[in-house]
C-alpha cells in the first residue's frame, strides 16, 4: 500500500495576501530537509503539501520527523492512498487503518470531499468507513461525540486518502518569511534558545560569537559551533561570525572602573553585532536575556546597553524563568551542549559588584576613557566566518 504525507498549514498563512509566497517557503524547506531521507516527491495542491516517496529506499518515518520540525506547518497526516473508487477505498480503510486502533476504544470516521464529481457525499461515504472499520475492529465503538481517534478519508485531487495518524508539527511562520536576524551567540542555555525561537517566527539565523583567546579556548569555539549545528535543524544554514574580545577585554581592565566591566563589554558587544548585522543585512539583533537573570540584565541594564545600538534588539526569553529554557532547551537538543563547561568572554574579568542600577551618564563617562570606536574598528578585524549548514546525513 502506497503511503504518503499530507502537511497542512495554518490559517494565517492561507489568509494573508503572500500566501504563495509563504507556500513557497515552506516548499523549498521541506524539500532541503526531507532529502535526507530519500528520493521523495514535494508538491503542493489545495492548500496542502505532498510528500510522496518515490521509490522503496525512502524513509517515510524520517521524511515524517523532519517535516513536524519544518515552521509554519501546523499538522502532518501520515496517510495511505489509494484511486477514487468506494470499493478500493473501503478495502484500504480495512487493511491499512487497524494499526493506528489498536488499544483505541472509540472512533469517528469523517470523510471530506474536495472532488465533487465523486459519486457520494462526505455523511454517506464517513458511514461507509464507520462499518468497514468495524468489520476490521468489531470490538471498537462509534462515538460522534468524544471519540478517541478520527479516521479520516479525503477525496482529492489525485487520488483517495486514508489517516488516522495526524501529527503535530512545528506551527509558527515559514523560515524566511520575517527576514534574517543576526542572533548573540554564547555557549550558554539561553542563546540557542533565543535562535530558536526567532526562527519558529520566520527569522532566518545568522549568529555572531565573541570569544577572548587565549582566555577563552579553542574547544570554547567548537562548542558554539556544534550549537549553530543544531539550530541548523530549524534554521538550515546558519553563517557564524567570530569576533576577538581579547584586546577590548584587556584595555577595559586597565582603564575603567571594574564596577562597570560587564556593561562596558556589553555596550561593545552590541556595537559590534550591529555592524555585523549592517554589513551581513540583517534587519534585527537577537540575545538570550531573560528580565533580572544576572546583574546585566535588570530594566537599567538593559537600557545601558541598548542605547548603544539603534537597531532592533529581539528578546524572546526575555519574560521566560530559566526552568522554562531550560524546557526548551531540552526540547530543541541544545541542552546536553549548552552545559558542558568552557568558559565564556563574559564570564572572563567578571567584577566582583557589578552595577545593577547603572546611570548612563556614569557608564559613558567610564566609556570615555578608551578610544571606543578605535577599538571597535580594530576588533571587527578579527571577524571570521563559518558556514555551518543542515547536516545532509
Ligand atoms: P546565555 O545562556 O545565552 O549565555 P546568559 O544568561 O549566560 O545567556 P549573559 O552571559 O549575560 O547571559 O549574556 C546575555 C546574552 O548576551 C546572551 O544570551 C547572548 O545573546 C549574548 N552573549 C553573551 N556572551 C556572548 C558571547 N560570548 N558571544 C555572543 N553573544 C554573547
Ligand atoms: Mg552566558
Amino acid at each position: 500500500m502506497k503511503e504518503v504525507l499530507l502537511c497542512k498549514y495554518g490559517e494565517l498563512i492561507l489568509k494573508g495576501a503572500n500566501r504563495s509566497y509563504f507556500e513557497g517557503l515552506l516548499l523549498k524547506e521541506l524539500k532541503t530537509r526531507i532529502r535526507r531521507a530519500g528520493d521523495f516527491d514535494i508538491y503542493k495542491a489545495q492548500s496542502t503539501i505532498y510528500i510522496e516517496p518515490k521509490d522503496d529506499s525512502c524513509d517515510l518515518d524520517a521524511a515524517l520527523e523532519y517535516a513536524t520540525r519544518v515552521f509554519g506547518i501546523v499538522t502532518v497526516d501520515r496517510a495511505c492512498v489509494v484511486e477514487k473508487d468506494a470499493d478500493a477505498i473501503f478495502k484500504a480503510a480495512k487493511e491499512y487503518l487497524p494499526q493506528f486502533l489498536t488499544g483505541v476504544r472509540t472512533f469517528k470516521a469523517d470523510a471530506r470531499r474536495s472532488d465533487k464529481r465523486f459519486p457520494m457525499t462526505s455523511p454517506e461515504l464517513s458511514a461507509h468507513i464507520g462499518a468497514a472499520v468495524l468489520e476490521a475492529m468489531p470490538k471498537l465503538k462509534v462515538d460522534l461525540y468524544n471519540p478517541e481517534i478520527i479516521v479520516r478519508v479525503e477525496i482529492r485531487e489525485y487520488g483517495a486518502y486514508i489517516h488516522a495518524g495526524q501529527y503535530k508539527g512545528a506551527g509558527g511562520m515559514p523560515l524566511g518569511s520575517s527576514g534574517k536576524g543576526l542572533l548573540l551567540l554564547s555557549g550558554g542555555i539561553d542563546s540557542p534558545v533565543a535562535g530558536f525561537m526567532m526562527a519558529k517566527r520566520g527569522v532566518v539565523l545568522e549568529a555572531l560569537h565573541f570569544e577572548s583567546f587565549p582566555y577563552t579556548s579553542e574547544r570554547a569555539r567548537e562548542k558554539v559551533l556544534e550549537l549553530a549545528q543544531i539550530l541548523c535543524e530549524y534554521s538550515t544554514h546558519i553563517k557564524v561570525h567570530v569576533i576577538s574580545l581579547t584586546h577590548i577585554q584587556e584595555e577595559l581592565r586597565r582603564a575603567c572602573n571594574e564596577d562597570y566591566f560587564t556593561l562596558l563589554l556589553r555596550r561593545y558587544m552590541m556595537t559590534l553585532a550591529q555592524r555585523t548585522a549592517e554589513k551581513y543585512r540583517c534587519g534585527a539583533l537577537i540575545t538570550g536575556e531573560s528580565l533580572a537573570q544576572v546583574a546585566s540584565q535588570t530594566m537599567a541594564a538593559i537600557a545601558v546597553t541598548d542605547n548603544a545600538v539603534s537597531m532592533p534588539v529581539l528578546r524572546p526569553c526575555i519574560g521566560l524563568d530559566k526552568e522554562e529554557i531550560v524546557s526548551i532547551a531540552r526540547k530543541i537538543g541544545t541542552f546536553e551542549t549548552s552545559i558542558q563547561p568552557y568558559e565564556d568572554c563574559c564570564t572572563v574579568f567578571t567584577p566582583r559588584h557589578p552595577r545593577t542600577r547603572p546611570e548612563l551618564d556614569k557608564v559613558l563617562a567610564e566609556e570615555a576613557k578608551l578610544d571606543f570606536n578605535a577599538l571597535c574598528d580594530e576588533a571587527f578585524e578579527t571577524l571570521n566566518t563559518y558556514d555551518i549548514r543542515i547536516d545532509e546525513e
